[in-house]
């Protein structure tokens, strides 16, 4: 077969490689815990499956405009009103297929050939593979742990050149949880701007912020500057609704079109009876989210005890979503000299699966998520730690 060029550049998902031999060790009969997991483990509520019901009696099951039931982009801006106090109308918001389909939608609205878009690292695994297949250049930019993963000004400056169109903002971030403060993003909007670099910017963990840590966004610097920045966003996480594949984007109305654009080309309007379970999400009762992040935040508590009480580990403490994302390459030896070979000995030896930093752009890490059971996270842990150990 001749696969195009362009795919073949693209790198295959590094996750899969693990999941793959943790579906080998299950099938031999072996238990496998994983820690591995990119959703949370609490179902969709109630009243969203409800909905969702409803709309599948009530006989919505046609297409619906490609960007969305007006009444559900009319909740996502309503939504960016209620939490950040940002003025939007539904022109501004497209309904897509996860924030996965939001984001790539943006990069093919926005990137050129050979334009370069700056991503710091560690980075969510797709933000290379989308840049490339948009036949944009991906500049990874290193970060530290001792800031916390996140970027700093130095550090886009010294990777960034004239040729620089694009920068993406991930907070709170897969894989690391890291979570940029107000000032700081705001620090960055300003250096974006300074520079003509557009910012997309990937809030789509932005209601699992841990306290004493304060909610942040760019849809704030977006009112203000909207040809300088998108937020894409989820129900995904937030709302524990992965399965059902709705995200969104916050625009400026001629960002919004070249986006319904490419989906209109693409894949058309998500799914019509998940646009209705949304608007049950939107407009429902959020209770359920406060006691997730309560549930989150302790958990957080738990892992990050356990993970620094190793000899040699630096993790920082993350403010936000659900992975800890220590550096553990004190552990790498002549056997396991790199990630992923870590995990799969972690996984052959004491049946945990994690996902290698080499997938997210940092070697030295493995990424921990915590979003299984407390007595499984400690258990699990404690065999990880004891392993490392050799006790
Ligand atoms: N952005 C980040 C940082 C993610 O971790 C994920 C999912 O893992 C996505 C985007 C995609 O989310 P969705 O499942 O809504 O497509």
């Amino acid at each position: 077969m001749k696969i195009s060029k362009r795919l073949m550049r693209a790198k295959p998902s590094a996750t899969l490689a693990v999941n793959a031999k943790a579906q080998e060790l299950r099938a031999q009969g072996k238990e496998i815990v994983s820690l591995a997991v990119g959703e949370p483990d609490f179902p969709t509520p109630q009243h969203v499956c409800e909905a969702m019901k409803k709309a599948v009696d009530d006989g919505f099951h046609r297409y619906t405009a490609v960007p969305g039931l007006p009444e559900l982009r009319r909740a996502v801006a309503d939504y960016y009103g209620r939490f950040y106090g940002v003025k939007a109308t539904a022109d501004n918001t497209i309904i897509s297929n996860g924030g996965k389909q939001s984001l790539y939608n943006l990069f093919m609205a926005l990137i050129d050939q050979g334009d370069e878009v700056l991503i710091p690292a560690p980075y969510w695994v797709s933000y290379p593979a989308m840049v490339e297949l948009a036949d944009g250049v991906p500049v990874i930019v290193p970060t530290t742990a001792e800031s916390g993963f996140l970027a700093q000004i130095k550090d886009l400056e010294a990777c960034c050149t004239e040729r620089t169109k694009l920068l993406v903002i991930n907070t709170p971030s897969n894989p690391t949880g890291g979570h940029y403060p107000q000032a700081h993003l705001d620090e960055i909007a300003n250096w974006a701007k300074s520079k003509g670099i557009f910012i997309v910017s990937d809030e789509v963990y932005d209601r699992l912020v841990y306290a004493p840590a304060e909610y942040s966004t760019l849809s704030t610097f977006w009112e203000k500057n909207p040809e300088d920045v998108a937020i894409v966003g989820a129900l995904s996480k937030s709302f524990c609704m992965t399965g059902w594949r709705v995200g969104t984007a916050l625009a400026h109305p001629d960002l919004v079109k070249a986006m319904v654009k490419i989906q209109g080309q693409s894949t058309s309007n998500v799914n019509t009876m998940a646009q209705k379970a949304a608007i049950a999400a939107f407009d429902g009762s959020w209770d359920f989210i406060d006691e997730m992040r309560d549930v989150f935040h302790r958990r957080r508590d738990i892992a990050h005890e356990i993970i620094t009480s190793w000899p040699g580990v630096v993790c920082p403490k993350p403010d936000g979503a659900f992975y800890l994302f220590p550096v553990l390459e004190n552990f790498y030896t002549e056997e396991t000299p790199d990630s992923a070979s870590m995990c799969t000995k972690i996984l052959e030896e004491v049946g945990i699966a994690l996902v290698p930093g080499s997938a997210f752009g940092d070697d030295r890490c493995i990424r921990f998520s915590y979003a299984v059971d407390d007595e499984v996270l400690k258990t699990s842990l404690g065999k990880i730690g004891n392993m490392l150990m050799n006790k």
